[in-house]
């Protein structure tokens, strides 16, 4: 667990500064608009107590566009906007092996018309920010696009700025995985951190991989609705069956994510619970180590050999009692003799 000092209270107003300029498909932001526990507008608007006045800085879900957009951006590398979180959500690419080009930037620098990289957003950035938070598997780990053979050698924001990075206010990167991120894992982390920035919650607790213990302490398996078939060696083998699919390609046994839990939009959905396999895209070894998907995993074999010699058994005894628990005692009856074994 990374542990960190404390940090002292902050603001009445904050700004979040939130790029989607990496190598993103906007997934993030996009699955962020169906959170709930809070809502995007519970917390723009004010609607939670004790929160700072939230100004938020998201091209896809702004108002303004182009250089009205970019202001903040550059009143904020100017040292003129604090104190703001700075939300980073798509991976980085390598800059320094671009040929005569870049991978990917957001906007121009004024004076020269040319275009500012990703990279020198987060050089000029991430130092001033209060928190810096990864949005999504891409930025937190790399995700898809830093997969084996990709040209760009882009990386997660901790590879780029260093694992043991400390922010203004003194945090770690604080990192939330998903392709996308679970719209509310996302936006209970950004609510911690600003309960934090104003001295109402304590240091937010990361584990090694830099995400919050609470949300990626346990595995997909240890939540999963299908988890009792698992037990008792009762296998999917297609995509119809309401069965344990590991062997038809879910990881899930050795996947850190919540979403069996917590569902998706509402409490509703999450991966095996609704008939998907879990392909481990919380993971820092996503997408690679889990290729190709749709294969039994390779240690499941071996695990479901094992069960095999007793989860038929028990799933037979259990049925045995099953249908003992369906019958009701023979005492309840309208004879004329009590049968309970009532002794007056
Ligand atoms: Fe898109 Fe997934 Fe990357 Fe997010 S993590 S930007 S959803 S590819
Ligand atoms: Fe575990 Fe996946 Fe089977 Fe669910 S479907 S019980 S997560 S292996
Ligand atoms: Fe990703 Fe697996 Fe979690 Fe689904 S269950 S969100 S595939 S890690």
């Amino acid at each position: 667990m990374v542990s960190v000092a404390a940090t002292e209270p902050l603001t009445e107003e904050i700004h979040i500064l939130w790029t989607s300029e990496g190598m993103s498909c906007d997934g993030d932001t996009i699955s962020v608009t169906a959170a709930s526990l809070p809502s995007i507008e519970d917390v723009v608007l004010g609607a939670i107590p004790g929160l700072p006045k939230v100004h938020l800085h998201n091209k896809v879900l702004a108002y303004e566009n182009g250089d009205e957009f970019m202001e903040a951006f550059r009143q904020a590398a100017r040292g003129e906007l604090d104190p703001f979180i700075f939300v980073v959500e798509g991976s980085i690419p390598n800059e320094n092996i671009n040929g005569d080009g870049y991978w990917t930037s957001m906007g121009n620098d004024p004076e020269t018309g040319e275009p500012i990289t990703l990279n020198e957003w987060i050089d000029r950035l991430a130092p001033k920010a209060w928190a810096v938070v990864a949005a999504g598997t891409c930025a937190t780990y790399g995700g898809i696009h830093a997969m084996a053979g990709n040209p760009t050698g882009c990386m997660g924001l901790a590879d780029y700025l260093g694992w043991d990075f400390r922010s203004a206010g003194g945090l770690p990167i604080v990192n939330v995985p998903g392709c996308p991120v679970q719209p509310d894992n996302f936006m209970e982390t950004l609510l911690w951190v600003l309960h934090q920035a104003v001295g109402q919650a304590p240091v937010i607790p990361l584990d090694d991989k830099l995400r919050p213990t609470w949300l990626f302490g346990k595995t997909v398996h240890e939540g999963c609705d299908r988890a009792a078939y698992y037990e008792q060696a009762d296998f999917a083998f297609d995509y119809n069956s309401p069965k344990c699919q590991v062997k038809i390609g879910c990881w899930g046994p050795v996947v850190n994510c919540n979403v069996t839990k917590r569902g998706w939009m509402d409490g509703v959905g999450g991966c095996p619970n609704v008939g998907g396999i879990c392909i481990g895209c919380t993971m820092p070894g996503f997408p690679d180590k889990f290729m190709p998907f749709m294969d039994e995993p390779p240690g499941a074999s071996l695990s479901t050999t094992l069960l095999k010699s007793y989860g038929p058994f028990i799933r037979t005894m259990r049925s045995i009692t099953n249908r003992g628990a369906n019958r009701e005692p023979k005492w309840r009856h309208n004879r004329e003799r009590l049968t309970s074994g009532y002794q007056p």
